[in-house]
């Protein structure tokens, strides 16, 4: 008995939809397939339902054969057309996905050694330790690799299951606790579903019925199911390969008598020293004692990073092979805003690093002051103090420093970390949530910023030889309506629900804003027709590009305030790449040519009287500041680290100027 439906699991079957899905099914005697393209897999099983790649809105068949099977039919295709109804409200973070990536990635400096000042990694998670080095190097397991005789492989069998059930239980009661943040119950959560699913354990208990030992065993099976995530076309499952080999180390552990819970015993202050660090062993790890965390692997925005930034943990990562010379360190300091690390440091560096700790802590402190200061200058104007945001997880710590609103809101994010383009529905309500989270302070919402040096599952991207001057941000959004449009009434729905404006990045053109109004002004006669309620938003740019500097006064009579993005402004008006460490140096935003372009986009902005505001990396500069406020400019937005900061800064030149 079978029956075809369309999927409208929002983003398809992926992790925690295909767990329900196998809930569901597992209530049913009857075996039941769930087919797709002619390819036909247990509905029992959450890792085979992954790999079928089921996507929202594609065609598949459910076939059940048994006692029960008009149930089953009826129960598994009504989740399928409506996931939502009578299932509790699950965490559906998958564990790739904390749903915290977004939180204020800083810019990250690929690794390069530096002789004289140590070793130079990504700069992931800000602030600067110092502390004893607890170095964290894990053994690879490796199995007996001796055949088992005949009568051992039942007592074996098991072993291997009460293995899996002891890490089933562990990854239970480490979901029970209630200290678990929403981010890292994800990462669990996740990794307990691959390690209950028949996959693996099926696969690993043939293996063993072949007549190897448990421990080769897991390891070879748990290779052929993540070489099988890898080789889905789909960004998203490649990245679960990871969560089997972590689920397969976890097992395998048991069956050794082995545990990773050594970092159990980090001491209070210790700098942890990895090559790699699981997500299960970093999110159950005593993260309150770290002082600080230096890895071989990872990057700013992964999950090592993630979880260092949302406990406030100052983190270096990539460090790559250098990461063995610290194998044997006593004593490391790490600055998590530069990607610098000293091993052992001498007197001197272990003073300028504690002098530095103890500064940071007392200036964070004598700064709490200012979350509630509404900037003003000596005149009565008042200066925005905004943060800059990637995900709805992190207005909580804008809100916290006392952000006014925010003034880049990066949806790169929502696009990348979904297996498919997000859905209108989808973005409306998360821009309208930004909307009401920060009323009457205003929401500036970057369309689509993304190119091919970040590919997004959805869209396809060409290969370029300079990805960075290439299809990216406005150019790319222009030439897919499809998908900008679907954003723009996103946005247009949203605004309803607070101060949204909207701002284009990457613009070189007026004609690219005078477009962008075109499709504006579509989407708001479509939703009109179509009776969905919508409101008008301020279009803004992004003044990013050399060219837009140069034509800033025409594009100021179009446009209702410039934003500057002094990231890609100081690559592109000093040709230096910002990812290059090599050409570092001339990638300095106070270089006298980037700030003639800023002070030129400021005045064009001045005298169109248009607000004139900054969103790059530079906004958050104590030292800059007063400067750009000189220019004219009327607001900055940072990273929320840097919000009371930045506030105590400007209240200060209107002391200065009163004096
Ligand atoms: C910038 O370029 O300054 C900016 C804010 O955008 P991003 O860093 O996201 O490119
Ligand atoms: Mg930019």
């Amino acid at each position: 008995m079978e029956r075809s439906t369309i999927v409208r699991v929002h983003e398809g079957l992926h992790a925690r939809p295909a767990t329900r899905f196998v809930k569901l099914a597992k209530g049913f005697e009857s075996d039941v397939e769930l087919v797709k393209d002619g390819k036909a897999v247990s509905a029992k099983s959450s890792v085979k339902l992954m790999l079928l790649a089921v996507k929202e809105n594609q065609e598949v068949t459910v076939r059940a054969n048994g006692a029960d099977a008009i149930e089953a039919l009826e129960a598994l295709i009504g989740y399928l057309e409506n996931p939502k109804a009578g299932l509790d409200d699950e965490d559906s973070q998958p564990a790739g996905n904390t749903g915290q990536e977004a939180a204020a990635a800083p810019d990250s400096v690929p690794a390069v050694s530096g002789a004289t000042t140590g070793l130079r990694g990504v700069a992931a998670s800000e602030g600067v330790a110092i502390g004893p080095a607890f170095a964290h190097f894990p053994p690879d397991i490796a199995g007996q690799g001796r055949m088992l005789q005949a009568q051992e492989i039942a007592g074996e069998i098991d072993r291997f299951h009460a293995a899996v059930s002891a890490v089933q239980a562990r990854m239970d009661r480490a979901l029970a606790q209630d200290t678990l943040s929403a981010g890292d119950r994800g990462i669990i959560a996740a990794l307990r579903d691959i390690a209950a699913d028949d996959s693996l354990t099926g696969e690993a208990e043939g293996l063993i019925k072949g007549g190897n030992d448990a421990v080769s065993a897991v390891i070879t099976a748990a290779s052929t199911i993540a070489a099988d995530f890898s080789a889905v076309d789909d960004h998203y499952l490649n990245a679960r390969a990871d969560d089997v080999h972590a689920v397969g180390r976890q097992i395998c552990l048991v069956l050794l008598g082995q545990d990773d819970v050594s970092l159990e015993t980090i001491p209070e202050g210790a700098v942890l020293i990895a090559d790699d660090i699981g997500a299960w062993d970093l999110a159950r790890a005593p993260l309150k004692r770290f002082g600080g965390v230096v890895c071989g692997h990872g990057g700013a925005t992964s999950h090592i990073a993630i979880i260092a930034r949302s406990h406030g943990i100052p983190a270096v990562l990539g460090l790559g092979d250098q990461i063995n010379a610290l194998r044997t360190a006593r004593e490391v300091a790490l600055d998590g805003n530069s990607g610098r690390v000293i091993i052992d440091p001498d007197a001197a560096t272990r003073a300028e690093f504690a002098g530095r700790v103890e500064a940071a802590a007392k200036e964070r402190a004598g700064l709490t002051v200012f979350k509630t200061v509404t900037p003003k200058l000596a005149n009565g104007k008042v200066i925005e103090v905004a943060a800059n945001i990637g995900s709805l997880e992190e207005i909580e710590a804008a809100q916290e420093a006392g952000a006014m609103g925010v003034g880049l809101f990066r949806t790169e994010l929502l696009f990348m970390r979904h297996m498919h383009l997000p859905s209108e529905d989808m973005q409306a309500e998360t821009y309208a949530a930004l909307a009401k989270a920060f009323a009457p302070y205003p929401v500036i919402v970057r369309t689509l910023d993304i190119g091919g040096d970040k590919p997004i599952a959805g869209i396809e991207f060409p290969d370029e030889e300079n990805p960075f001057l290439g299809w990216r941000g406005i150019r790319m959004c222009l030439d897919r309506p499809d998908i900008f449009k679907r954003q723009l009434r996103a946005l247009l729905r949203a605004a309803v629900h607070g101060n949204i404006k909207v701002m284009l990045p990457m613009v070189a053109d007026i004609g690219e804003v005078r477009r962008t109004r075109v499709l504006v002004a579509e989407c708001a006669a479509e939703l009109k027709a179509d009776g969905v309620p919508h409101a008008a938003f301020d279009l803004g740019v992004m003044i990013e590009t050399p060219a837009a500097v140069l034509i800033a006064p025409a594009l100021a009579k179009e446009v209702a305030f410039f934003s500057i993005g002094t990231n890609d402004l100081t690559q592109y008006i000093m040709a230096a790449d910002r990812l290059n460490p090599t050409v570092a140096k001339l990638n300095d935003v106070t270089n006298p040519a980037v700030m003639s372009a800023i002070e030129m986009t400021a005045k064009a902005g001045v005298a169109a009287g248009i607000m004139v505001g900054m969103c790059g990396e530079a906004a958050g500069r104590p030292d800059l500041i007063a400067t750009f406020v000189k220019m004219g400019l009327t607001e900055f937005s940072m990273s929320p680290a840097s919000i009371q900061r930045a506030k105590k800064t400007i209240m200060a030149m209107a002391g200065e100027s009163a004096a």
